[in-house]
């Protein structure tokens, strides 16, 4: 790392990028107003690179929540009442926007959460694919005809929006994560209360505002609210009015958001933490096995749910596998990401370096071996191979979320698949063989919602169900899987002919 890699690259100032509402960022969005922010709060957004800040936001308040959930229930009714055609238009229109913003979208991502150029062209493709596909679910919503155990009874299963939607979500894919709910639930009939992760409220929520206010939507449909989550998580999970809670974050708070939803009957949607792994069988195609394990460790500093927490590689192939990953972690130009060029960018905050940065610290004290990076400065962690690994060392039982490569060594596909299993989370994963029926019973074996053969587990396709298993969360985002959780069904049955009772 030089003192080069991290020269202050000044970006436009995000007030005057063309995405920029006129009021600038420092405003909440509620029933199709610009608020600006008064004498709430207010909540700088820092620049991970550069460490400056590059705008403020309001830190809204519970008043706030309120009357962003009292607005979107007031504008649900007619927005469902709109023709199908009509909404998935509106849907549709905001995701075209998004891509004639991407050059905005690439600066935002930068100073927000430190995503280089390769992650926003990845970031905003999969945001504008999610918007196609949910699109197409506002005709989809079909209801059913049954048949009757009744003479003379018909029943149909009539399908509805689930009402109100509220959308809590990360810093580390913003736009796309939080896009990964509203686009279908706007075009499924509901209406949606956003609070932005406070790194990012932006890229997570206020630019989609911008890009829905363009494309038509009614007043009130989508509301968003900045806020830091201990000041109004708990109020906002809690609150009376959503039908569905929708979070994507951690696996500790997103467990304390689904026992606040159904404490007020909103139907929960986790998307919580991975600890996913990566084995390489002994018959596995090495290069490959290396270029996908470089890819699913260090895309984003490995700060995504699905980034590879660990590599389980067979022992006849561990040392090159090691040599050569590390090859690969030592080669990655680090630095400004808004420098040309540059693959790996800061991590998002101190606290999050500290965790990496004390989980190779210990994993090295307990006799884990440094092959490439190891150091960091400021927030820029340079990407890390560690060899002679065992799962209990802190950099492997944890979800590191840091880019940071621990590699342990396995004899049998059974005990692969056993490492890879000894964890609570279950969320993705990948398995490298030469043997396709070898590699499914490996990845029929893992226990989790996503696994990938001859590839890494950053996968996201949006007509595919995404989601996890144990600590990764609860039910399935994406097409038909997410339009379950966003609409609701009532049975309605018609009594066409006298029924004969009992008495
Ligand atoms: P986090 O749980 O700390 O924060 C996520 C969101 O929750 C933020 O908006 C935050 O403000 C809010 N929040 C904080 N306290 C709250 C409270 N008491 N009540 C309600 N909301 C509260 O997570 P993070 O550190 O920002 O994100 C990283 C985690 O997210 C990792 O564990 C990662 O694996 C997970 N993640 C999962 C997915 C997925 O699809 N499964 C995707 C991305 C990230």
């Amino acid at each position: 790392m030089t003192d080069d890699s991290m020269s202050s690259t000044e970006p436009k100032p995000v007030d005057e990028l063309e995405v920029a509402p006129e009021t600038g960022w420092d405003a909440l969005y509620l029933d199709g107003e610009w608020v600006p922010r008064g004498d709430r709060d207010a909540i700088p957004v820092e620049n991970p690179a550069t460490r400056s800040t590059v705008t403020t936001v309001p830190s809204g308040t519970e008043d706030d929540v309120d009357d962003a959930f009292a607005t979107a229930a007031a504008a649900q009714e007619e927005w469902a009442q709109r023709p199908p055609q009509e909404r998935a238009a509106i849907v549709s229109k905001a995701g075209e926007l998004l891509g004639e913003y991407a050059d905005d979208l690439a600066t935002l991502f930068a100073v927000e959460c430190g995503g280089v150029q390769l992650k926003a062209d990845f970031e905003v493709q999969l945001a504008q694919r999610m918007s196609e596909v949910s699109a197409g679910l506002a005709t989809r919503a079909n209801g059913r005809h049954k048949e009757s155990v009744t003479p003379g009874k018909e029943n149909l299963v009539v399908r509805e929006p689930a009402g109100v939607v509220g959308v809590i979500t990360p810093w580390n894919f913003p736009l796309h994560l939080t896009n990964r709910v509203i686009a279908p639930a706007i075009a499924l009939g509901n209406s949606v209360v956003v609070k932005p992760d406070e790194h990012t409220p932006m890229t997570g929520g206020l630019v989609l505002a911008k890009a829905f206010e363009e494309a038509g939507l009614p007043d009130g449909v989508l509301n968003v609210v900045p806020g830091y989550g201990d000041e109004i998580g708990d109020h906002f999970s809690g609150h009376p009015v959503p039908s569905v809670m929708s979070f994507t974050g951690s696996s500790e708070i997103g467990r304390r958001v689904g026992q606040r939803a159904v404490g007020s009957y909103a139907e929960p949607a986790l998307e919580l933490g991975g600890n996913n792994a990566h084995i390489v069988l002994e018959d596995a195609d090495l290069e490959r096995a290396v270029d996908a394990g470089a890819f699913g460790s260090f895309t984003h500093q490995g700060q995504e749910c699905i980034s590879i927490n660990r590599h389980l590689v067979h022992e006849s192939l561990y040392d090159e596998y090691v040599a050569k990953l590390a090859d690969r972690a030592a080669s990655l130009p680090i630095g400004n990401p808004l420098e040309e060029g540059t693959l790996v960018g800061p991590v998002i905050n101190e606290s999050q370096r500290d965790k990496i940065v004390g989980f190779i610290e210990e994993s090295t004290e307990r006799g884990a071996t440094v092959e490439a990076g190891g150091n960091h400065d400021g927030l820029f962690v340079e990407p890390t191979v560690l060899s002679g690994v065992d799962s209990d060392m802190p950099v492997a039982c944890n979800e590191h979320f840091g880019p940071v490569a621990p590699v342990i060594p396995f004899e049998t596909d059974e005990e692969a698949v056993r490492i890879a299993n000894d964890t609570e989370y279950g969320l993705s994963g990948s398995v490298h063989s030469t043997d396709l029926q070898r590699a499914r019973d490996v990845a029929d074996a893992m226990e989790t919602g996503m696994v990938h053969i001859n590839d890494q587990p950053l996968n996201e396709e949006p007509h595919v169900p995404f989601g996890g298993v144990g600590a990764s969360g609860m039910g399935r985002y994406n097409d038909d899987w997410i339009l379950e959780t966003l609409t609701t069904t009532k049975w309605i049955s018609i009594q066409r002919e006298p029924r004969e009772y009992p008495y």
